[in-house]
């Protein structure tokens, strides 16, 4: 099992644990995870009937801290299915609530990623109470380089001071890592999956979020 932490504000910080079967007893390394580029295709006009996709390799926006990826191919629409851990069973609770916005968030979004709920749903959406100094916790279960099932944790030991909207923002940046996202470099901007300077102000993907999810799963 592979385990690193990270930064992700000032004032937030988050993990993401990575599980492997793929090679059974030996443990895949952060550098291990690096995933492969995403190629993008681009028609190119020869003469009036047929064309030619020359593959492009599309990274305009930086990522960090890579895992694995859903399944997913160019240009079709691939669907994650999530459900309620035990903790979240009850409707109309604190971070049910907030949970449901933030897959409501990823959902409305122009990408082709798509959240659908299930009872036996791939990634599971739950909350843990610890003081480790995280905000969230992300466990990706991943078969070589895709993902086949994640827990994505919120920590509510962390709740004073908390609203609404910055609970969001915790259940959006951990989602997006249940989706396969890994972080964006501070240095980029303003992202949910990166620098955020007011999670009060910021707790849906910002315009880099949406780039990456493009850029990830074209
Ligand atoms: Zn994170």
């Amino acid at each position: 099992m592979n385990f690193y932490s990270l930064t992700v504000s000032k004032k937030r910080t988050c993990s993401l644990i990575i599980i492997s079967f793929m090679l059974g007893i030996l443990p895949i390394s952060a550098n291990d995870l690096r995933f492969p580029a995403v190629a993008r295709s681009s028609p190119i006009s020869q003469g009036q009937t047929s064309y030619v996709y020359l593959p492009l390799i599309v990274r305009s926006i930086r990522e960090i801290d890579v895992a694995c990826r859903w399944s997913h191919q160019p240009a079709t629409t691939t669907y994650v299915t999530y459900r309620w851990g035990d903790r979240l069973q009850t409707p109309g609770t604190l971070y049910r609530n907030a949970f449901q916005s933030s897959v409501m968030d990823w959902n409305s979004i122009l990408t082709k990623m798509r959240l659908s709920f299930s009872s036996t749903g791939d990634i599971e959406l739950n909350t843990y109470s610890s003081q480790d100094g995280r905000a969230g916790v992300t466990r990706l279960y991943c078969d070589g380089q895709l993902l086949t099932s994640a827990e994505v944790l919120a920590n509510i030991y962390y709740e004073s001071g908390r609203t609404n909207n910055s609970r969001r923002a915790i259940t959006g940046h951990e989602l997006g890592h249940g989706l396969g996202l890994g972080h964006i470099p501070e240095e980029e901007g303003i992202a949910l999956m990166g620098y955020n300077p007011d999670s009060n102000v910021y707790y849906t993907p910002q315009n880099l979020d949406i780039g990456l999810m493009n850029q990830v799963y074209p």
